[in-house]
């Protein structure tokens, strides 16, 4: 894949680059693993003072950096402003909690001090996707160098402005040199750099076989990674629940980032009671919903990022409907336009016992499924190889009990939506990954747990 930006609504090449050559690699490996050394002896204020410092940065330039995601991979520029105010939130987290987080533990044994310390492993590889380009990069880089290690990035390669800007920004923030490096290479380098002593651990986030393509290369190197993959989040919704509220927060959390969230709900699971009305309510809502030019402040769903996804999707689609799904709104690729835009689209109908009823539909596409009762809809929630997420609306005690332990998933959010938050773990189980970021959780999966004895 060219590293290039290419702007998703129009379809024009902006902008292409160079990926660096082996030599250029090597030679950031060099001051990667020399700022380390330096990096680790500097003090908790020093890390914190710059990592606030990136946060106003990304406060006073939030405008630019939204128009460069905007332009990259065509979310709505109102979305993207919220994303660089979500990435300044998450800096000024760690600069705060990452001091008491990392803090020796005292623990009382036979010794006569013993302690559990926590230190940086050196240089972390970060492999990360498009659709939030700035914020899956800072929820990785907040926790990482405030815990003393350093940071390599390797974006995807249709968001190269976004993996420049964001090394600018620590730059200019004070970060030493080399400790934050973004690499403009292409994936099948990454092996390689796994490969190699001075990097210690991976983050990926990204899509499943990438995932799988990482664990293997990190396996045979015996290094640890932490994987946020995909997900198929159901979205529960019984007979109990306030609809109004889950008819809107179901648009909104369908709908985010033109329906590219790994956490985005995917399948809608209504019981029979009360399923004409919340079909009948969210039809409106997607109807309601304005498609077009991201830049625009009353534009709900820009395009798909690349015309990859759009095909993709389009086949998912078409496939839905061959095993009997019926379309009640979209359904085709818009056509007329360049770009690659994909209207709002509700499939219903679709068996549950067919493979397409279990995949991910990366964009704004709403599986609809009725069940009778909550045994059913928990049964139909865990029947997928994902469990990034669950959504779940009930005013009833005990079903909220049962959906909040019985559902597998990272994450249960009864009657809200899904979201990241830096106070919480973020991350999956079964085929959406492994590990956590976010929270005290994500800021110890890349430290050296040491137990201190002292007799
Ligand atoms: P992707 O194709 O897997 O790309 C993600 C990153 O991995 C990119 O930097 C890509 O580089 C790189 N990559 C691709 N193949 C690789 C390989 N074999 N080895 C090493 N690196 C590789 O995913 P995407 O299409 O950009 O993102 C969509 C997926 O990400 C969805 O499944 C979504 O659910 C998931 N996602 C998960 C989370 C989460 O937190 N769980 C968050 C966001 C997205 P190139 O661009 O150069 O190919």
């Amino acid at each position: 894949m060219a590293i290039a930006t290419i702007n998703p609504a129009t379809g024009e090449t902006i902008k292409t680059f160079e990926p660096l050559k082996d030599v250029e690699i090597a030679a950031k490996l060099d001051l990667a693993g020399q700022a380390f050394e330096q990096y680790r002896r500097t003090n908790f204020s020093q890390r914190s003072h710059w990592l606030q410092k990136a946060a106003e940065i990304l406060e006073q330039e939030k405008a630019d950096f939204a128009k460069l995601m905007t332009l990259e991979m065509g979310k709505p520029f109102k979305a993207a402003i919220a994303e660089v105010e979500k990435c300044a939130l998450v800096c000024r987290y760690y600069a705060e909690h990452a001091p008491s987080f990392l803090a020796d533990v005292p623990v009382k044994t036979d010794a006569s001090h013993s302690v559990v310390r926590y230190q940086p492993l050196g240089v972390i590889l970060a492999v990360m996707p498009w659709n939030f380009p700035f914020w899956q990069v800072f929820r990785f880089a907040a926790p990482t160098l405030m815990a003393g290690n350093v940071g390599l990035l390797k974006h995807a390669s249709n968001v190269p402005q976004c993996a420049l800007a964001i090394e600018d920004i620590l730059q200019r923030a004070g970060f030493p040199q080399g400790v934050f490096q973004t690499l403009l290479i292409g994936a099948a380098k990454v092996a390689d750099l796994m490969a190699d002593d001075r990097v210690k651990a991976a983050t990926l986030t990204g899509s499943e076989p990438a995932g799988a393509s990482l664990a293997a290369v990190s396996g045979k190197q015996l290094k640890k990674t932490v994987l946020e993959l995909g997900g198929s989040d159901p979205f529960i919704v019984l007979a109990s629940a306030d609809i109004e509220a889950a008819v809107a927060t179901a648009t909104t959390a369908r709908m985010l980032n033109n329906g590219q969230s790994c956490i985005a709900a995917k399948r809608f699971i209504v019981e029979d009671a009360i399923a004409d009305k919340f079909e009948k309510l969210l039809l409106e809502k997607f109807a309601a919903l304005k498609v077009g030019d991201p830049m625009q402040p009353d534009t709900n769903i820009g395009p798909l990022a690349t015309p990859d996804i759009l095909q993709e999707l389009d086949q998912q689609v078409q496939n839905a409907v061959k095993t009997g799904g019926k379309v009640l709104i979209g359904g085709h690729p818009l056509a007329g336009r360049p770009g690659n835009f994909y209207p709002p689209t509700i499939i219903i109908d679709i068996p549950i016992d067919t493979p397409i009823a279990r995949e991910e539909f990366f964009g704004p596409v709403a599986l609809l499924f009725r069940i009778p009762d909550i045994d059913a809809a928990i049964k139909l929630a865990n029947d997928t190889p994902f469990g990034l997420g669950a959504s779940a609306w009930t005013t009833n005690d005990q079903e909220r009990d049962r959906l909040i332990e019985e559902i597998e998933a990272g994450a249960v959010f009864i009657n809200d939506m899904v979201k990241s938050d830096p106070r919480l773990p973020f991350g999956g189980i079964k085929r959406s990954g492994y590990g956590r970021e976010l929270s005290i959780q994500g800021l110890h999966e890349f430290v050296n747990v040491k137990s201190v004895w002292v007799k």
